[in-house]
Order: C-alpha cells, then structure tokens, then sequence
C-alpha cells in the first residue's frame, strides 16, 4: 500500500471531531486493506509500531528529526529551529521545507508504507558508535522522497506524536464496521455525515464478540486478522495461551462495606488488598515469566519470584494473577509501592537490589490451569485451585489472606485488620465470578478508605522563577480518553513535589524525567509529550470550563511517580465521571 493512502486517512480523521465519523473512515481503510499489510496498518492508525504492551519504543529526540529535515532540505538546522519556534509542530515544519524543495526537484518515488514502518523499526534497533548518523540517514531517506503532506506524518510518526486522535475503542468498533456491516447494518448519510447502526442490540453484541477477543490475545491486528479470515466462528474460537499475556481485570471503587456487598452479592469472599505491583504469572515448558500489569515482561528483575514460583507451586503450567509487595528485611513490615518501584525498571545489580527490597507473592486469581481455560469458571472454584497448588511460605509466596461471610461486621473486622496491618484496604469478590479480562466489571470491588487517587499523565509545565529557577514546576494533568486515545486537561499540580530529594519526589528529579519530553516551549510554559505519569490526591472533582475533561481538581497533591504506567494507561474520563457523581451522591 502506499503510505500516500495511509496520510490521505490520516488528513481525514484529523479534520473531524466527531467520533463516529472516525470510526467510519477507518473501518472503510480496513475493508480494503490486504491482509498481510493489516498488522502495520492497525499499528500505525494507533501512531504505533510495536504493540501497546511491547517495550520497545522508537525513542528518537527532536534534535535528531531536526537534523534529518536539514540533510533532506538542504535547510540549516538553524533555520529550521527559528521555524519550529514559530510554527511549533515539527511535522508541519517538514511539511512547509519539503514543499518548497519539491517546487525545484520534481523528481520523487513514491513512498510505500512498509518502506516507512520498516526505517521506523530500524531506528529502534540502533546503538552505539555511529548510530546517530544512521539513524538520521533512515528518517531522511524518508522525508526525501515523501511529498509535503507526507513529511508531516512521518515526522509526527517518529516522533511517536500522532495527535489524529485513534484510540482502542475506535479501532474496535471499526474492525466491527469493516467485518460484520450486514449483519449490523450500518447507515451512512454521506450529507449530513451521520453514521447510526440500524440494530443496536445486534451492534453491541458484535462489539463485545470482538472486545472479547481483544481481552484474550491483547493484539488488535491478530483479532482485525481473524475477523477477516474467519468471520465470528474464528473470533470466538480465540482462547487466551499461556505465555501470551492477557489483560488484567480490573476492580470498581467503593468506601464503605453495606454497597461492596450490594455489588458483589452475599455471601463474598474479602481479602486483603496489598499495596504493592501486579504480577501476571505464566507458567509452560518448565519455563516462567513474569508480566506487569502494562503486560512487560520483568522475568529478569525478579529472579527470586521465579525462584519461588518454581519451588511452590505443584502444576506444569497456569496463568496467576498477583500483586508483589515489598517488605522490610528486618522488621519483617511491608513497604508502600514507591520503594520497590526502582526494581521494575533495574537492568543491572539485579540480586543486589532482590536482597535490599524483596518482595512477597500475595497470588490472588488463577487464568489457566494445566492448559484448561478457566477464566469462565466461578471464582470460588479458581480459589480452590490456588489453595490446592500453592505452598505457602510467608515472606516468599502465600494465597491472599482470605475469608468468607455475609455478616457485615465481621467485613467490618476483616476491613479494620487489614488497615491495620498497613494494607490499603481490602477487595471483596462475588464468589461466582467470572475472570474478566481489561475490564471493570464489578465481579470485584476495592474497599478503599480515602477519596481514590488517580493517575495522570504530565502534558505541560512551566518554568520556575526565583529559588525554583531553572526546574520544571506546576505540572499540567491529563487523563485519558479510551475512545480516542485523546489526553484531557483536567488540573495543575505544584504540592507534594519537594525542594530536596532527600525528601522525596523533587522538582530536580522530575524536571530531569520531563525535560527530554519538551514539545515546544513558550516564554516560560513547556508542552510536554505525555510519557511521565504520576499519582495525585484531591479534594474534591469539580466541574471546570477551563480543562479540556470539562473537570478540574481541586487541592491537588503529588502522591508518587508511577513508572509502572504508561500514559494510555492512566485514569480515563468515564471513571472521573463516575467519581464526580460518586461524591455528589454523598454530598
Ligand atoms: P487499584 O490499583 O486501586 O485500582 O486496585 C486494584 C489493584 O489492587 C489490583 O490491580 C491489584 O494490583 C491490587 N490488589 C492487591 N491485592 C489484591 C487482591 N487480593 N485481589 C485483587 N487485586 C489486588
């Protein structure tokens, strides 16, 4: 394909607004692309070219697409920054030095988008002495043979700053569109652009038939793949593998004991909820890795979990659910999160680290069980699995702390024990549940003392006068738009940040993780590209026209950094929504 019909989409689905609309465009783009190009496709309609829960990032500076703008258009670096400054979008830069190029040299092959997506690859495979020349030579030999409006994308692309607003949910629903368009009948009135499904029952059911097939093999291409070639019998036929990871489910936030139990009905199984990281566990062949809740794999920084997973546990392969909490040596205490946090991202002194913070196993959900799926399955059933294979062994690898019961004061108890016992809180289950994965669905709820914190995504920033001088300061957050993909304005953050890391979170060190991330600056604000994602506390969701969420928080405080998330990862709009309510509700 050529990538000329890739940007012509692209140029589309930026124009409008109108989510519908987006869906339509890219479920027609799908229809005609041949199969073998469908991967590339859903990856780079995403601004992507490894899936979301692959590491691998492309990671080019600006300073380096810079550079290869000039050696492409013959233009100084110079004069190209002057450019950026005024224009302040790198891809519309290129698009105007290349357009003015291209009225002296006529002469151009046309681009391909497997020739872009493999240079794009290239790049992330590069390191060491000359890797910088050759890697602008890559980006170049690109943007010399693209058109202008070609350059714009393919700038945007490396950078890995798309902005044409594709998230999951659209990719979804246009796989839906571009497959099953009889079976849902979709109505497009090209006048007015109005696009409705004529059965929404039948739509929703077709929705979640993919959505489903999406949670188990986390690989939009493979399920836009299978749709095509095999139509529903092939999606449904789709079974989660050990070794592949899986989304995890997710829990509702409720604070007090009575609404746990209207959600999960009575009698409930309660466990503690432990304030570490989650850890998906895959067993098969005699071999274990180990996956964050992002689905990395984090095998290697925690070779005494694979220790421990090795020895106690009697069953040749499974998929576990888990959360890996950190304790104190020597006080035998658990540690919050923030402490262990440096272990996930640790490539060397590995053992040094596992004896300074290790962590316990605190397993809480079997997936799979000797090659059965048993996610369908009720919990109780899943327990009893746990409870059969696991031996536990404190400070090493135990089953959550459970208990079962009807009885609201004894919830109470079990509540008031484990806060005291320093966890966060506790989660309670619907003993028929089923293992949903990527969603939240209420087979769960989280029993949680304070307001829920969330988590968000750094956009802007400014820079500090006086004592601040020269450090980023007052943060501006986003959540997230799972629709879109789209990060939301929803408030600022200056409290919790401290003056000396001694103390904590400092401006230094955050200045230091934001400052490769600079988009554009002006005067003393900086745009950020979302990458740095942090916890924040708060008072009280308020209503604001002045945030693009149409929310704004109110006293909000830096908790902690949260390395363990990516910036699509962080809280999404519909759950501020439902916070808001929550606490009108109360109030
Ligand atoms: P939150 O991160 O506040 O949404 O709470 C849900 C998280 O609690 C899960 O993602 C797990 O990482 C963690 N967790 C800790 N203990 C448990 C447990 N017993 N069952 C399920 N999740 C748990």
């Amino acid at each position: 394909m050529h990538y000329k019909e890739l940007v012509e989409l692209y140029e589309k689905i930026e124009s409008t607004s109108k989510r519908l609309e987006k869906t339509y465009l890219v479920s027609k783009f799908l229809k005609k692309t041949i199969v073998s190009d469908l991967s590339m496709i859903i990856l780079l309609l995403q601004g992507r070219i490894f899936p979301s829960w692959d590491e691998r990032k492309i990671g080019v500076a600006t300073k380096m697409v810079i550079k290869a703008i000039s050696k492409s258009t013959g233009r100084s670096v110079d004069t190209i920054e002057e450019t950026w400054k005024k224009m302040g979008d790198l891809g519309r830069v290129a698009e105007e030095l290349v357009k003015t190029k291209r009225q002296v040299t006529l002469f151009q092959t046309e681009l391909n988008v497997k020739k872009v997506f493999d240079n794009m690859r290239k790049l992330t495979t590069l390191e060491g002495t000359g890797s910088v020349d050759h890697k602008v030579g890559l980006i170049s030999e690109l943007l010399t043979s693209a058109s202008p409006t070609e350059a714009r994308y393919i700038v945007r692309n490396v950078l890995e700053d798309l902005r044409v607003g594709i998230g999951e949910g659209i990719i979804r629903d246009a796989i839906v569109w571009a497959n099953f368009e009889e079976e849902i009948k979709v109505n497009y009135d090209s006048e007015t652009k109005a696009i409705t499904p004529d059965d929404r029952e039948q739509y929703n059911k077709f929705v979640n038939i993919v959505q489903e097939a999406f949670d188990v093999v986390n690989d939009f291409a493979k399920v836009a793949r299978i749709a095509k070639e095999e139509g529903v019998e092939g999606l449904k036929k789709l079974e989660l593998s050990v070794g592949n990871p899986i989304k995890v489910m997710l829990y509702q936030k409720v604070t007090v004991i009575a609404d746990a139990f209207e959600k999960v009905g009575k009698p409930a199984a309660l466990e503690f909820k432990y304030d570490g990281f989650r850890m998906q566990i895959h067993k098969f062949d005699g071999k274990i890795i180990l996956y964050t809740r992002r689905l990395e794999d984090v095998t290697t920084q925690f070779p005494e979990v694979v220790e421990y997973v090795k020895e106690n546990i009697d069953a040749d392969s499974f998929i576990l659910d888990s959360e890996a909490v950190g304790y104190d040596q020597k006080t035998k205490k658990y540690l919050p999160f923030q402490k262990i946090s440096q272990r996930i991202k640790r490539k060397y002194n590995i053992g040094e680290l596992a004896n300074q913070f290790p962590v316990e196993l605190n397993v809480f959900d079997i997936m799979n069980f000797n090659g059965e799926n048993i996610i369908k399955k009720p919990f109780k059933f899943r327990r009893e699995i746990l409870e059969k294979i696991i031996k536990p062994v404190p400070y090493k690898i135990i089953y959550a702390k459970q208990i079962i019961t009807s009885d609201e004061q004894e919830a109470q108890n079990f509540y008031e024990e484990a806060l005291a016992a320093g966890e966060e809180g506790i989660m309670m289950k619907n003993l028929d549940g089923i293992y949903k994965p990527g969603s939240r669905v209420g087979y769960g709820v989280k029993v949680k003392p304070v307001m829920e914190s969330l988590d968000l995504v750094i956009v802007a920033a400014e820079w500090g006068t006086g004592k601040r001088g020269g450090w980023l300061t007052s943060y501006t957050l986003a959540c997230v738009d799972p629709d879109t993909g789209e990060f939301l304005e929803i408030g600022k953050v200056g409290t919790g940040i401290k003056e000396l890391k001694e103390e904590g979170t400092s401006f230094g060190e955050m200045t230091e993780l934001l400052k490769p991330h600079i988009i554009k600056e002006k005067g003393r604000e900086v745009k950020i590209k979302p990458v740095v994602v942090i916890e924040v506390n708060y008072e009280e969701i308020q209503h604001s026209p002045n945030y693009s969420s149409g929310f704004a928080l109110r006293f909000p405080r830096l908790i902690r950094l949260r390395e363990d998330r990516r910036a699509d990862e962080v809280s999404d709009i519909e759950l501020i929504e439902d916070l808001f309510h929550s606490q009108r509700g109360r109030g």
